[in-house]
């Protein structure tokens, strides 16, 4: 006997329905379109988003710690060096300089000013080894030989982001190249202070100045202004006594907190007014900064107003640290210098050293960045020899 064929099959199921298979049919393309529609409406979406965060990215102003999570996502190959050294002041090159010596074959990205902020000031007469004095830029230069000397390889670039979260150290530059480092020398120094009125923006590139040794030139046989009451405003009025016609000096307090040497320079000086007590309102000018508006003895009985005609304002007020993209993960005082482990250039992450005046707020002199560089050196070193 035969035996009976299955009678539970679908196919013959199937065969018996074929209203069935048509109904199923309509339903799996239903089902389709509209997962199809839902993956094209999320795509779109996102498109959309990643638009908009570019566009708001190109209209933000810049601020590189905005970088800080893209440092691990960065595209590319990643360069993997034993020493990197963050900035090129004083600290940056003589930590490049004993690194070299010491075989750790440092590199060393220079930042956004080569040469940190002594390129932009006069003669240096207090660094010892120079009897005569040097000017900045060449004292800088001499430094920068120095470390290429022993094999620092020096290259343009700034620090974007950085990402010290794991035991590698990850930093990238120029927000494309990401560099992991064995041992990162931050050697960021600071940067100039604005007083933050409007008019300082109204005005840059206008008569708004934060360097004289930049700018003075554009102020010969003029009459200019300078903020401050610092070596730092000390420095740069008796620079553009030099060039100008009449330097004011607008210091708040009736003191100054510059030293003695520089202040007496300054006092004798014919073509420097200085104007104890007073405190910058605005600045006012046609398209160009064509004086001050000043209160005097602020706060006091005899407050008053004042305005003064100058074509140039400088600003000599101090620095701010040029740490931001690393607060996330060093400890920082409350402007922003970061905090190093006793008298060492230790930052609280192994393998991550500072020096210099993005560590310093109290000396902050080229002498004592460059000895601060030193000990970052001997530092790093240690710290592989002993990995
Ligand atoms: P400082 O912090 O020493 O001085 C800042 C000056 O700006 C002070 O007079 C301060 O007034 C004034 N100031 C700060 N904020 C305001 C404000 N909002 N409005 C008006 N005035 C303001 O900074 P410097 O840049 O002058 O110097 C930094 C360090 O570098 C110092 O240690 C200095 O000795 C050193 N240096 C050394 C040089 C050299 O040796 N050749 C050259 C230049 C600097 P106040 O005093 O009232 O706080």
């Amino acid at each position: 006997m035969r035996p009976l064929a299955p009678q539970t099959s679908t196919l013959n199921q199937a065969e018996l329905h074929p209203e069935l298979i048509a109904l199923l049919n309509a339903v799996a393309k239903v089902i389709a379109f509209f997962l199809f529609a839902n993956i094209c409406i999320h795509k779109m979406v996102n498109f959309e988003k990643t638009i908009n965060s570019q566009q708001m990215d190109f209209f933000k102003p810049m601020n590189i710690a905005d970088n800080q999570p893209d440092a691990k996502k960065t595209k590319g190959e990643v360069e993997k060096v034993k020493c990197l050294i963050i900035g090129s002041g004083p600290a940056g090159f003589t930590a490049a300089i004993y690194a070299a010596r010491a075989n750790l074959s440092p590199v060393m990205y220079e930042g956004l000013q080569p040469g940190g902020q002594l390129t932009t000031t006069t003669e240096v007469e207090n660094f010892p080894g120079y009897p005569n004095g040097i000017t900045g830029p060449e004292m800088m230069e001499d430094l920068k030989k120095q470390a290429i000397r022993f094999g620092t390889d020096v290259r343009w670039g700034l620090a974007t982001a950085a990402d010290l979260s794991g035991p590698k150290h990850l930093i990238t530059i120029d927000e494309e190249k990401v560099i992991e480092a064995e041992t990162v020398i931050i050697a960021t120094g600071a940067t100039a202070q604005y007083l933050g009125i409007p008019d300082e923006q109204k005005y840059a590139g206008s008569g708004v100045s934060a360097c004289a040794t930049c700018d003075g030139f554009f102020y010969r046989k003029k009459d200019v202004a300078v903020v401050g009451g610092g070596d730092t405003a000390l420095e740069e009025a008796i620079y553009l006594a030099g060039l100008c016609k009449k330097v004011y000096m607008i210091v708040r307090r009736n003191v100054f907190r510059g030293s003695k040497v520089m202040q007496e320079r300054a006092m004798k000086t014919p073509n420097i007014e200085i104007l104890w007590k007073h405190q910058t309102q605005g600045l006012f000018g046609n398209g160009v900064v064509e004086g001050v508006d000043l209160i005097v003895n602020k706060g006091e009985s005899n407050e008053t107003t004042a305005k003064i005609k100058v074509d140039g304002f400088f600003l000599a007020i101090g620095h701010k640290p040029n740490s931001d993209i690393f607060k996330q993960y060093l400890e920082t005082d409350e402007v922003g210098y970061i905090k190093t482990l006793g008298d060492t250039s230790k930052t609280k992450i192994p393998g991550v050293f500072a020096c210099g005046d993005v560590m310093d707020p109290v000396y902050k002199q080229a002498i004592t960045a460059a000895g601060s560089g030193c000990k970052a050196a001997i530092d790093a070193e240690r710290y592989l020899s002993e990995i």
